[in-house]
């Protein structure tokens, strides 16, 4: 529902002056990033906030740094500089195509990491398997210092952060290794995925597969780790048909949720074939 007055946007300088100004606002204020979820508030029958406060100016949310060990990366980089910046690093490749991939041009250019991340009924959102399966960590900033959390804890606890809490950068482990991004939607492009499979595969000093981690977006609220599924392929050979049928075995525990564009049980469906692709993009 639109206000009777529209919100107000203050444009912060700089990290601590919208930390500042988002405590003040208290339940009345809100971060705006690139905008492209709160856009769509009235569409999905929510209220806007009477008060944002604007991301979109601060040089430190912007920042991607890429190490041998670390990738850190700001909340405010967009998905079009993140699928650029990381497409030559197979371990990331994973995140390259949720970002390369998801919504269309237009929206790419807006859309934020930490947008992407915060937007909390947002089921669908492809960073997030992507990042799970790359084991990242979150940076949330507020008056009272930095804090780091895991990504599947803060995913939990997203929805009651404080007025002044503000999610800073997303760092990612880094290893030799490769992944890759599955995704379902129902027409060519331009829709939110109805399932996601993301997937990274790290190796040892000789080669072998150390480390496999999968993560399912889009099928139930929120995206998790496939730890059963993870389980069930340690030690078995980088099979594209194995992993299909561990995953056909294994999808049961799934429960779909119903959305207008697919059914709940049509999620759970296409599942084993997404690990199928993602496994043979591996190769
Ligand atoms: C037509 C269309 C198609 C789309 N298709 C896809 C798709 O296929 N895949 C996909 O992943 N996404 C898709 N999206 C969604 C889009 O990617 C997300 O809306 C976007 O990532 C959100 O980022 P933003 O910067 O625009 O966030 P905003 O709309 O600015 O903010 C979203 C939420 O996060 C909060 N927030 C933002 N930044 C921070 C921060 N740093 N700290 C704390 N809270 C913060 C805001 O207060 C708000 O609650 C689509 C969107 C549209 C309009």
């Amino acid at each position: 529902m639109m206000p009777r007055i529209p919100p107000s946007l203050y444009v912060a300088p700089s990290l601590d002056t919208a930390i500042d100004a988002l405590a003040e606002r208290g339940a009345e204020g809100a971060p705006l990033a690139g905008g492209t979820w709160i856009m769509r508030a009235p569409i999905r029958h929510e209220s806007l906030r009477p008060a944002y406060v604007g991301l979109g100016r601060i040089p430190e949310l912007t920042r991607i740094e890429i190490g041998d060990s670390h990738a850190a990366i700001g909340a405010g980089v967009t998905h079009v500089r993140l699928a650029e910046a990381l497409a030559d690093a197979p371990d990331l490749q994973v995140l390259a195509e949720a970002a390369g991939r998801s919504a269309n041009p237009a929206v790419r250019r807006a859309a934020t990491l930490g947008g992407n991340l915060c937007a909390s009924d947002f089921a669908a959102a492809d960073l997030v398997p992507a990042l799970l399966c790359l084991d990242a960590e979150v940076e949330i900033r507020s008056r009272a210092g930095t804090e780091r959390l895991a990504l599947g804890k803060f995913l939990s606890i997203r929805q009651s952060l404080d007025p002044g809490q503000l999610l800073a950068r997303v760092l990612i482990p880094r290893a030799p290794g490769r992944s890759a991004h599955a995704r379902l939607p129902l027409r060519k492009a331009g829709d939110y995925p109805t399932a996601i499979v993301s997937l990274s595969v790290t190796s040892d000093a000789a080669g072998r597969v150390a480390q496999f981690r999968i993560a399912v977006g889009s099928v139930e609220t929120v995206a998790r780790r496939w730890t059963r599924l993870e389980a069930a392929l340690a030690g078995a050979p980088l099979n594209a048909g194995i992993a299909h049928r561990l995953a056909t075995e294994l999808a049961g525990e799934f429960t779909g949720r119903d959305g207008v564009e697919a059914p709940g049980w049509y999620r759970v469906s296409v599942l084993p074939a997404l690990v199928r692709r993602a496994v043979a993009a591996l190769h």
